[in-house]
């Protein structure tokens, strides 16, 4: 075990995000501990599936055969549970469609890749306050072995909605209140066979099946009227009388393995940071979990801000890095709370609603219609906008680039396996390598960003490309650019995201 002075991060919560965040520390050489306050990993999944920007992502990190290896894939996705289907594969990725990974092997995998980045996993670890001063964070703990503190540079809060941490840096949580109430069990059905699949809206509300194995589904009642005291426990018989209440028939559910309930309040934190505090996934923005956005939402958040968060750490983070995380991920995750309102708006069981949604139905018949949606589940255009004129690639996410260098072809999410920042070279003319010399990149060690000299068939105007460690373009470059707008657009944009050397 690590000695409890080493840490330079405090990690709340062990769910996917805190244990990605710790993988994302790890690679870029800071030392994090995750205090996880459950003893054993939740058996029972919230989440089912992944986007295609988080598996674009975790292609970056080498993750993706690991994810895929014998899951299922689906090409569509429902919006407010209309009939037409949001189509996946019209995304311009190379991963269009969804991947069935249930959140209990999608934490498992994140957990095994955090601890085999040498991040060490406390469970059982309870904090049960968190302070900050000019030079550092506090946690108490409590744990198995006694209670004890723990003194760290930063503390991030991956807590989840209930988040201590958020509270104790006093960073404030609006949103709009839960009026939709969701009662959901893992159950046995009597009569699988001729059970409803998939969403099923009724005048009351919504019904919500899908099979989960051999013996189990999932049901839940979605319902617009009767709400539910926020201190008690689902029960079956609750959620039996809710679907007699909703779909007129109870499925004979039974032996339920794990029952729970939730509102569809949507909030955000007021800010990701206060001083040496940051907030991360649930614990900054919670919303019904209609189009299965969160743990993806959440897993974007780690891959922002590990690599930042490294660099204030490491000394070199350029002013306002570190503070570029809240600017960029309070939009997507706005974004997220705007779509699943709209999507509880469009299940509503007023019959006056029932118009608007066939209305919905027959322009997601639309290609570019469903196409806009299907971005907008799966993330695939969030970009991070950069003031002032640029480049056309400026903030985007950086395309799969099938590449060939000296030792012979790679892809661009390759190079980007061990969380550097990537110069990619197309340009054959030595002003960009030269750009990067001046800047001192060679010399910087560990690398913050790798030189890589490159062919690239499907880019053939472009000079060179700057991404960040999470994906995004940092600076780009057409080959008509002059060799001062290169050099000097370059230097800067190197200052800007990796510092001075
Ligand atoms: C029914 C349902 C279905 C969903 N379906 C999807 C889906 O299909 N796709 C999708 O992307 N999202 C889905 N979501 C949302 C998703 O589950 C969450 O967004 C995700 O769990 C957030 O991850 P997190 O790591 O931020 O927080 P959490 O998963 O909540 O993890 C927080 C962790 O912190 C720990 N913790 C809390 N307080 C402390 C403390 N004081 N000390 C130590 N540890 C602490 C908790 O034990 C927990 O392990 C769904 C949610 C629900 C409820």
């Amino acid at each position: 075990m690590t000695s409890d002075q080493d840490f330079d991060v405090l990690i709340v919560g062990g769910g996917p995000v805190g244990m990605l965040l710790a993988a994302e520390l790890r690679l870029a050489g800071v030392r994090p501990v995750v205090l996880e306050r459950l003893p054993e990993r939740s058996p029972h999944s919230k989440a089912f599936g992944l986007h295609a920007r988080s598996l674009e992502s975790l292609d970056r990190r080498g993750l993706l055969a690991r994810f895929r290896d014998g899951a299922r894939s689906w090409n569509n996705g429902h919006f407010a549970g209309l009939d037409e289907w949001v189509d996946f594969s019209l995304l311009d990725s190379r991963h269009g469609y969804a991947l069935l990974s249930e959140q209990t092997r999608t934490e498992r995998l994140l957990e095994e890749h955090a601890r085999g980045r040498g991040a060490e996993i406390r469970r059982g670890h309870e904090v049960t306050a968190v302070r900050q001063d000019a030079d550092g964070v506090v946690a108490d703990i409590v744990a198995p072995g006694g209670a004890y503190t723990l003194r760290a540079a930063y503390a991030v809060g991956c807590d989840g909605g209930r988040s201590l941490v958020r509270r104790a840096a006093g960073i404030g949580f609006p949103g709009t209140g839960g009026r939709v109430t969701a009662r959901l069990g893992d159950v046995v059905l009597a009569d699988p066979e001729h059970a409803p699949m998939g969403m099923e809206r009724t005048g009351r509300g919504l019904l919500f099946c899908v099979r989960l194995d051999d013996t189990y589904h999932r049901v839940a009642t979605f319902d617009f009227e009767r709400g539910k005291n926020p201190d008690d426990d689902l029960d079956l018989e609750e959620l039996s009388a809710s679907l007699r209440e909703i779909w007129g028939d109870d499925l004979g559910a039974h032996s339920p393995r794990w029952l729970s309930w939730f509102t569809d309040s949507a909030c955000q934190a007021e800010r990701y940071r206060e001083g040496r505090i940051l907030l991360a996934g649930d614990a900054a923005h919670t919303h019904f979990p209609v189009g299965g956005q969160g743990v993806n939402l959440g897993l974007q958040d780690a891959f922002n801000l590990g690599w930042k968060l490294a660099a204030e750490i490491h000394g070199w983070a350029p002013e306002g890095l570190l503070d570029s995380y809240d600017r960029e991920r309070q939009v997507p995750a706005r974004k997220v709370l705007e779509n699943t309102r709209a999507q509880i708006a469009l299940m509503n069981p007023d019959p006056y609603v029932t118009d608007l949604r066939l209305l919905f139905t027959d322009l997601m018949r639309r290609e570019q219609v469903n196409r806009h949606l299907a971005e907008m589940l799966s993330g695939v255009t969030v970009r991070y906008p950069v003031e002032g004129p640029g480049h056309r690639l400026l903030g985007d996410f950086a395309r799969d680039l099938d590449l060939r260098t000296g030792d012979g072809k790679c892809t661009l999410p390759e190079l980007l396996h061990e969380g550097a920042g990537v110069l990619l070279d197309l340009d054959g003319t030595g002003r960009i390598g030269e750009a990067f010399e001046e800047w001192g990149g060679s010399v910087s060690a560990p690398a913050r960003v790798r030189h890589v000299r490159a062919e690239c068939d499907e880019e053939p105007d472009l000079a060179g490309l700057l991404v960040r460690p999470d994906g995004y373009v940092a600076w780009a470059a057409d080959r008509a650019a002059s060799d001062g707008e290169v050099g000097d657009g370059l230097r800067a944009a190197l200052r800007a995201w990796f510092g001075t050397v």
